[in-house]
């Protein structure tokens, strides 16, 4: 082996000092040139800059990409798949079950929202269509949680990352002796002390779960990484106590049950909505609120939620007992799903009180905007923020107290009261990130920080410099690493 091709190449083309647009290219080299692997490839999303880099060429020709590993369904991690596609990818894509089932639906149903987003930028189309996505699934294949397998010289593994169902981290082990591109020895010296023998393990966290949580199994522990990739969406904060979130969410529908107002839940498809309907379903069968409609209007969440009915066996325990005790989780006295668009047009029209819980998590789309645009002005409105608001968003406009937004070209003042619950987060906290580093704490040679706005990062990577002495690095976008075998 030659000293330049001793090298692994970590390149971070998104995902990082940002929590959209996931994407990095691993490069390892073999006997037969070096092997392209990327880690997700995700959409950037919140803001119109975002909307212009997911234009933006990919820094790498997608033909020579060899693999596509997904961590999970969320956008940011997948929404720019079918676009690889369209300029050349040909290779193979793996992820879990769920969320090559995930993917497909959230793929398709984000046509709508990009074919704005072109028109409004004066762009011929969006960037995908159908058949893209459709090509997509022909290339897609699944793999179980916990079971090997190779591409090149890599050993890939995925391990349950409790952030959605079917969410991944993903470890990758140079593969030893047997391998032909590096020669046992050389590994034994490189990986003395690593815990590990013959083989060097890189690990991408993906999204890490707020665990415990109701319905997913918590997130794995990983003690053996030599380098690890790991998000930092809230590097910087801790989230409020669960129980504290569910009063919360009682008191607020009490609230408006009694003001005869309007609360309005922004909500992702995927696992954030799932996570509401859950704490709903308790509520209504402990007698805890009175009885009032709850819409759920996106499709999405609808067609979501349908697939998650075929993965009880991914729930935890608790909640897999529930369902064979004869429990829907997800459906209620009370629960209105709107499937239809004049469905969704009568709910304005129904009197309150009422719950709205609708799409697009960030408010930057979807028919969350139509009940914004009907319900912000008025003082008995609610609105209840529970995800993530990225910079630039309508979300995080009002999150940060607006009193004047613009929705769909219209002025809109904000008479409505703003609240926010964060213990329902789908991605671990401070304490969760470090947590979860520690148990490798022994092996860990270098940290690279991402998924996280710059303050988020920073702070979360000072933490794991100071407490555990681990070398944390925060890439910037386009740069790469090399990593010595
Ligand atoms: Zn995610």
């Amino acid at each position: 082996m030659t000293e330049e091709n001793n090298k692994i190449k970590i390149h971070f083309y998104g995902g990082v000092e940002e929590v959209t647009g996931s994407n990095y290219l691993v490069e390892v080299p073999g006997e037969r040139g070096s092997f392209k692997l990327l880690v997700d490839c995700g959409l950037f999303q919140g803001t119109k800059v975002s909307e212009e880099k997911n234009n933006e060429d990919f820094p790498y020709e997608p033909a020579s990409i060899d693999a596509l590993l997904v961590t999970h369904a969320h956008l940011d991690h997948i929404g720019r798949i079918p676009k690889l596609i369209r300029e050349g990818f040909n290779g193979k894509i793996y992820s879990t079950p769920p969320t090559k089932d995930f993917a497909k639906l959230m793929l398709i149903d984000s046509i709508g929202v990009l074919s704005k987003e072109a028109k409004r930028n004066g762009k011929a189309g969006p960037i995908y269509d159908e058949s893209d996505v459709e090509k997509a699934m022909t290339l897609w294949e699944t793999r179980n949680y916990r079971q090997p397998f190779a591409l090149g010289d890599i050993e890939i593994v995925f391990r349950d990352a409790g952030h959605i169902l079917g969410s991944a981290m993903i470890e990758m082990k140079l593969m030893s002796s047997q391998s032909s591109g590096f020669e046992a020895d050389q590994f034994a010296s490189l990986t003395a002390g690593a815990g590990s023998k013959g083989h060097k393990k890189i690990l991408f966290s993906g999204d890490l779960g707020n665990s415990p949580e109701p319905l997913l199994n918590p997130t794995e522990e990983i003690s053996d990484a030599d380098l690890m990739v790991i998000e930092s969406t809230y590097g910087e904060r801790l989230h409020e106590d669960v129980s504290e979130a569910d009063n919360k969410l009682e008191r607020m529908i009490e609230d408006v049950a009694r003001t005869k107002g309007v609360l309005m839940i922004p909500a992702f498809s995927l696992e954030r909505t799932q996570r509401i309907l859950y704490q709903i379903n308790n509520l209504v069968e402990n007698g805890r609120i009175p009885r009032l409609p709850i819409y759920l209007d996106s499709p999405l969440s609808i067609k979501a939620t349908a697939v998650y009915k075929n993965y009880l066996n991914l729930y935890n325990d608790e909640a897999r007992n529930s369902v064979l005790a004869g429990d829907d989780l997800f459906n209620f006295p009370g629960l209105v799903q709107t499937l239809q668009t004049e469905d969704s047009k009568k709910i304005s029209d129904s009197v309150s009180p009422k719950v709205i819980i609708a799409g697009a998590g960030m408010c930057n789309g979807g028919r969350i905007l139509h009940h914004l645009k009907h319900y912000l002005p008025k003082e008995n409105s609610v609105l209840l923020l529970v995800s993530y608001q990225a910079a630039g968003s309508l979300g995080r406009q009002l999150q940060d107290g607006a009193k004047l937004v613009t929705i769909m070209g219209e002025k809109v003042a904000v008479g409505a009261k703003v609240e926010k619950i964060w213990g329902y987060s789908s991605h671990a906290d401070l304490n969760g990130l470090l947590q979860f580093a520690s148990k490798s704490a022994d092996t860990l040679k270098k940290v690279f920080v991402t998924h996280g706005e710059l303050k988020s990062s920073s702070f979360f990577s000072q933490r794991l410099r100071d407490y555990m002495g681990i070398n944390a690095v925060i890439p910037k976008i386009g740069e790469s690493f090399e990593i010595p075998l």
